[in-house]
């Protein structure tokens, strides 16, 4: 996992080369069509700096879930959970109650599957990936709420983008987003400077040693996404050594769905027409950002 960050940068670079190979296999839709899953993962957040942070919690439900969940609502912090697929059908009460607290769901895939190129040769087994999750969060989230992915291990292809964007219902996601902080495990002279909550259970390090990495990490950058899991037996301690010191220091906590530079990717409540789209050359709709939109 310490890996990742460079891995999904080799990534990001391949699909970059790679990119919209496949545009030929995606028919074209009527009306307008904007890619909302990105070629490219949105390493950008544009939070640092800005006093606020985005606490996301990877992998649950679990019954551990509920732990975090209680120290969030203590603190009336809202969270944003990216949801496994298989773990919200075991835990199905849970999930409502991530939801009914305020919190956003977002999508994990259904089986935390490294998304490779096997993906792209059998489209059906991407789509299935990404819609089991729908399924199940989609009924619990609210009306205007917006739908956010995150690719298990960071592994994203520009060619999962065109194939999940060809559907009409999941092109509604933004994504796949990253993270700003929780990548890894940093030390010097001794201190540790950021941590990696799965890591630091690994090393059987306690909660309040992991947190020190969290909060140095979260300092030194002032903001950010924040990455980790909640369904650890220490997820509940570490949140609690965390956030209230977080509270203290001021930062602002905003959902996924309120942080601003991710606005550019989210489908616009009216979609502008476009006038007999099928004689008019189009762009390649993988390009093409809301934002631009006027
Ligand atoms: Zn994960």
């Amino acid at each position: 996992m310490r890996l990742l960050g460079l891995v999904a940068a080799i990534l990001a670079v391949a699909a970059g080369t790679a990119a919209f190979a496949q545009a030929a296999h995606t028919a074209p839709v009527q009306g307008t069509q904007i890619a909302y899953f990105q070629p490219r993962t949105l390493f950008h957040s544009g939070l640092r700096d800005t006093h606020s942070v985005a606490l996301t919690f990877d992998d649950g439900p679990n019954y551990r879930t509920p732990a975090v969940l209680d120290v969030l609502k203590a603190l009336n912090v809202k969270a944003t959970f990216f949801i496994v697929g298989n773990m919200a059908r075991a835990y199905p009460r849970i999930l409502t109650r991530i939801a009914s607290e305020g919190h956003l769901l977002a999508n994990h895939s259904a089986t935390h599957a490294l998304l490779s190129g096997e993906y792209d040769r059998h489209p059906e087994m991407l789509l299935d990936q990404i819609r089991a999750v729908n399924d199940e969060i989609a009924p619990l989230m609210r009306p205007g709420d917006q739908f956010f992915f995150r690719a298990p291990y960071g592994s994203w292809h520009s060619a999962h983008a065109e194939i999940l964007n060809a559907d009409p219902v999941l092109r509604n996601y933004t994504g796949p987003v990253y993270w700003d902080i929780g990548g890894d495990i940093t030390m010097h002279d001794g201190y540790v400077m950021s941590a990696a909550d799965w890591d630091c259970w690994h090393l059987h390090w306690t909660a309040d040693v992991c947190a020190k990495g969290y909060l140095r990490e979260i300092r030194r950058k002032n903001g950010g996404i924040v990455l980790m899991h909640c369904i650890h037996s220490q997820s509940a301690a570490l949140v609690e050594a965390v956030v209230p010191a977080l509270v203290e220091e001021g930062y602002n906590f905003v959902r996924v769905d309120q942080v601003g530079e991710f606005k550019q990717y989210e489908t616009p409540q009216t979609a502008p027409a476009v006038a007999d789209a099928g004689s008019i050359p189009r762009p390649n709709v993988v390009n093409i950002r809301s934002a631009s939109l006027k």
